[in-house]
């Protein structure tokens, strides 16, 4: 009996051995270890039949045999469940939900500037984008701004070289389109400017939002109607708006437009400075000789032209005093939006 049991015991490490998959573990169990049938069962259940004095050496050897044939059989149990990926770890449940992965969301300015874009399309005005890098000429000589031109000064502009810089605004389209395409044209032009200015109100980059229209019998009420509208529009309320005689090189006449202040609603407070208005883009209708530059006829055809700052718009929208929040990634003010 006592060879038996040695012989029992390797044969079931051997075949413990063979085991690769965990369906094989339970023949395995029934075999060696089964309470009916079972080749140890087998054995201990003949006890009863050896003599008195080897019993109790025998017996103890057949439980340290099929204690040792246990334990190796719950390893191997272990080893296959981390193999298999059946996970069993400790900490781990699987009923738990999943870890969600966080969304990205579009930065406010640029949901303002679509927010635009879709008010003027919906007024019949299509979208055209132009290189950020740009030449002096579309930036400055094709809308009436001559070197040493002192309107340049307003520009702030980073040059690349003498003839080449980065846009100081998006009006260079203007002239792009303008020159290759006839009239009627209604087009708007968003897009990154950039100017060497940095405080409350300025960062050296920010988006423009440039339109203009091209046609016959184009007058300033036309004007007038377009910005009101759009400016309603963004805002959401039925707004104040007023036009201030101005100054541009390529708009004549020429006007800044001012909004009843959405802060304060025209009571006046720190945001409008106490005036109840808050200046919010220039315009005007395009100067004849900006016309004259890409061969219109002034006399036959007439426009306007805007431009509107998104951030400023984006900052009176959602109440922001600091320009610079829009550009400094900070996530717990982004994710706000
Ligand atoms: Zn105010």
């Amino acid at each position: 009996m006592k060879e038996e049991l040695s012989r029992l015991k390797s044969e079931a490490i051997e075949s413990l051995q063979r085991i690769s998959q965990a369906s094989e573990l339970e023949p395995f169990r029934v075999r060696f270890l089964g309470r009916k049938g079972g080749s140890l069962t087998g054995i201990m259940r003949r006890l009863s039949e050896v003599s008195k004095e080897d019993r109790p050496k025998l017996g103890q050897l057949a439980n340290t045999v099929k204690e040792e044939i246990t334990t190796l059989f719950e390893q191997k149990k272990k080893d296959l469940a981390q193999h298999s990926g059946t996970q069993t770890k400790k900490g781990l449940d699987l009923s738990l939900p999943g870890r969600r992965i966080p969304f990205g969301k579009l930065h406010p300015v640029t949901q303002v500037m679509e927010e635009m874009c879709a008010i003027f399309e919906g007024m019949g005005f299509a979208v055209a984008e132009g290189p950020d890098v740009e030449t002096d000429h579309y930036n400055f000589e094709a809308l009436n701004i001559p070197k040493h031109h002192p309107a340049r000064d307003m520009h702030d502009t980073f040059y690349v070289s003498d003839s080449i810089l980065l846009r100081t605004h998006t009006s260079p389209m203007q002239a792009r389109i303008m020159e290759t395409q006839d009239p009627p044209l209604r087009y708007i032009a968003p897009g990154k400017v950039y100017r060497c200015d940095s405080d409350i109100t300025h960062t050296p980059m920010f988006v423009q939002v440039e339109g203009f229209l091209v046609d016959r019998d184009v007058s300033f009420a036309d004007l007038k109607g377009v910005l009101t509208s759009f400016l309603q529009q963004i805002f959401t309320k039925d707004l104040a708006v007023r036009f201030r005689p101005s100054f541009f090189p390529f708009t004549e006449p020429s006007a800044e437009v001012d909004i009843a202040c959405v802060i304060c609603g025209g009571e006046g407070c720190r945001v409008c400075k106490r005036t109840g208005w808050i200046e919010i883009l220039g315009a005007g209708l395009i100067d004849p000789e900006v016309m004259k530059m890409v061969g219109y006829d002034p006399d036959e055809y007439s426009g306007f032209a805007f431009g509107l700052g998104v951030e400023r718009i984006a900052m009176l929208k959602y109440g922001i005093n600091d320009i610079r929040l829009y550009y400094e990634n900070d996530l717990r003010f982004l994710s706000q939006f």
